[in-house]
């Protein structure tokens, strides 16, 4: 009998790549993994146990909650089962190049299946998988097109749903395991009212006149705590959720005559007096399967949340609004409801009165608004926004007041990117077809409220904006600026970069090509053991951002980003150059590092760009890379404020999250000698 490891053994050479050697070994019989598996294209293998081997499956989009979504999964070699806890880097020129992570993992039993060999050889598997990602029945199917392509789908359970690559879409590393659902509940409350605040770390939630208690789903099991007799259509809510188990925390809540929350009318519906529809808002996910997510960040409680509530009548998720305090307080105002509360968006379940919870008023003075977006009053006291009207996108028909209600609407992501950096202007002051002109120099008549820091220029100090606060981006908006370009480095330390920055700009190459080196550049820069972070220029480009540690100059970061530009252009020589003059790029992506020096500015996340379909830079996760619809004009001045009120400012690590090159560099090194 042949050893079923023979293919894995054969194909690597175990003097050069850390992965296990090719050893048999007993184990429970029940294990799956899936490794992310980045190599020249980025995919996912599905492995599970078998006589003492990982029967293993690459999977080239991932996996889809969605039952009618069909996967292609590649049957490929069996593996060893020490590969269960494998990750690491394999290096170049050995089989499977590139990063392995350890994905998902957990146990899994075959259904009906008391025959393995049986499913294989008829070409249809049906395992229920038990991890923290995938969950719930997934279906195997070899199809004609050959004996190692099959297709990968989701069988209808309750697990299924809208597409989604997890049962919940987080992480769930920081949760405690805990077999029961927690029976030691007590209602997390706020400890203090404020007056409506912004900040990017804090989300605001409508506050719901009703009834506060825990719902429970067990099973077949579904009850509200505290509370006599549950209604049927949250009952029959609560066992729609999209899992076996869970402790929800929310109101119960009944509307009156005038379609507002009513605490008298949900009494009287809960006494059978009226038949008023009763709504369980949940707004907080405790407990899912076997995992206590209280530790977790309140952010990714909600996320969780939301992907496990369906569309039914009496269950419902609360939405909240990222870091604009003032702008759900107007709606709610407007709506005449009476408050908000204010949540930190990092912070954990705690039962009781909590910091991390404030109550937000709608006070008296705030009249309802009635119009539609107006210019931020605030910030006319100072700059005076000037001619609204004037369109700035002809073929859109944008106005520079789109625009300027677009900078109030972001401003709480964009400022902390702005703040403390000096800016070069370029403005557009009859829009995007019109004249325009590149400002250095913060002109005599600058306001004094406006802040400026003298930069030597040519011997002489040359006074440069600094936009740290909403009325100085409205006054420089204002003046006609459409995108705005700080600095990599801020006013106290300008020799020391903050950002190093590669561009990827395709000028005429097509978007697919900039994607492909993105993809390499994330491989490249994680594998070297660095988090680098991805933005939309907001024209047809990519920018990857490495944010650095102090203690670098732009030399520094400069021939590091070259040398990155360099492995990518070694690594896809038909498709990416360094070629500074554009007449010798044959069509291919330009990688940018010369960025990367004093006084050379980059556009942030979400300023506009001066073109026809007025796109935004727009901050990505990587893994939106693999969407195939990508597009920067997708994210525009009207769409991006709804992107950044659900998802936040993924870009906020460039200002939290800096690296140390040094470790890098070595990698780097390691990485070059290995070609
Ligand atoms: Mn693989």
């Amino acid at each position: 009998m042949t050893d079923p490891l023979d293919e894995y053994r054969q194909k690597r050479d175990f003097a050069r790549t850390p992965e296990p050697a090719a050893e048999r070994t007993e184990g429970s019989g029940t294990t799956f993994v899936v490794h992310r598996h980045e190599a020249r294209n980025l995919h996912y293998d599905l492995r599970l146990e078998h006589r003492g081997v990982l029967c293993s499956w690459a999977v080239p989009r991932g996996f889809s909650y969605d039952p009618t979504d069909k996967r292609l999964a590649v049957r490929t070699e069996d593996h060893p089962l020490a590969y269960e806890h494998f990750s690491g880097r394999i290096p170049k020129g050995q089989y499977g190049a590139g990063t392995m992570t350890i994905w998902d993992r957990g146990s899994y039993t075959l259904v009906k299946a008391a025959d393995w060999d049986a499913a294989m050889s008829r070409g249809e598997l049906k395992v229920v998988l038990r991890g923290r990602r995938l969950r719930g029945e997934w279906h195997l199917v070899r199809t004609q097109q050959g004996p190692n392509t099959w297709l990968l789908f989701k069988s209808r359970d309750v697990y299924a749903g809208p597409s989604r690559d997890s049962a919940l879409g987080i992480d769930l590393a920081a949760a405690t395991a805990a077999t029961a659902l927690p029976t030691d509940l007590a209602a997390m409350r706020w400890s203090a009212v404020r007056a409506p605040f912004r900040d990017p770390d804090w989300l605001f939630e409508m506050e719901f006149a009703g009834r506060r208690c825990f719902a429970e789903r067990d099973g077949e099991r579904a009850a509200l705590r505290g509370v006599a007799t549950t209604p049927p259509a949250v009952r029959d809510g609560l066992l729609a959720l999209r899992c076996q188990r869970a402790t929800l925390d929310g109101v119960l809540v009944a509307l009156d005559g005038d379609a507002r929350p009513c605490r008298t009318t949900l009494d009287r519906a809960l006494a059978g007096a009226t038949t008023v529809p009763v709504v369980y808002y949940a707004f907080d996910l405790l407990h899912w399967e076997e995992y206590d997510l209280r530790p977790l960040p309140l952010l990714d409680r909600k996320a969780a949340l939301r992907a496990l509530v369906p569309e039914v009548p009496g269950v419902l998720y609360v939405d909240h609004v990222i870091g604009n305090g003032p702008a759900l307080l107007d709606a709610i105002a407007a709506a005449g409801l009476p408050a908000a509360i204010g949540k930190r968006g990092t912070s954990g379940y705690r039962s009781g009165p909590a910091p991390d919870w404030l109550r937000i008023e709608a006070s008296a003075g705030a009249a309802p608004t009635t119009a539609a977006p107006a210019p931020p009053k605030a910030a006319a006291a100072r700059s005076k926004p000037s001619n609204l009207g004037k369109v700035y996108w002809p073929a859109e028909g944008y106005t520079k007041g789109d625009l300027l209600a677009y900078y109030h609407a972001v401003a709480d992501v964009l400022l902390p990117h702005l703040r403390d950096r000096p800016v070069h202007l370029n403005r557009f002051p009859d829009g995007i077809d019109g004249k325009s002109f590149y400002q250095r120099e913060a002109k005599a008549g600058t306001p004094d409220w406006v802040r400026t820091v003298p930069i030597e220029h040519d011997g002489a100090p040359v006074p440069h904006h600094v936009i740290d606060d909403l009325e100085t981006l409205l006054y420089v908006v204002n003046l006609g600026s459409i995108d705005l370009h700080p600095w990599l480095s801020r006013t106290h330390s300008l020799d020391a970069p903050d950002w190093a920055v590669l561009d990827l700009d395709p000028k005429t190459a097509p978007f697919a090509h900039v994607v492909r080196i993105a993809r390499a550049a994330g491989r490249l820069l994680r594998g070297i053991g660095l988090r680098p972070l991805l933005k939309t220029s907001g024209r047809f480009g990519l920018h990857v951002f490495v944010p650095l540690q102090p203690g670098y100059t732009y030399d520094h970061s400069r021939m590091f980003v070259e040398a990155v530009a360099r492995v990518l252009v070694r690594e896809l020589p038909d498709i990416a150059t360094v070629e500074r003059l554009p007449d010798r790029r044959e069509g291919k992506v330009y990688l940018d590092f010369l960025q990367n020096r004093r006084s050379q500015t980059v556009v942030p996340p979400y300023v506009v760009r001066p073109i026809r379909t007025a796109s935004v830079s727009t901050p990505l996760t990587w893994d939106e890379l693999e969407d195939h619809d990508l597009t920067p004009q997708r994210f525009t001045l009207q769409t991006t404020p709804a992107r950044v009120a659900t998802r936040g400012d993924l870009f906020r690590p460039a200002l939290e999250d800096r690296q140390d090159l040094l470790p890098a560099i070595a990698a780097l090194d390691d990485v070059l000698r290995q070609r």
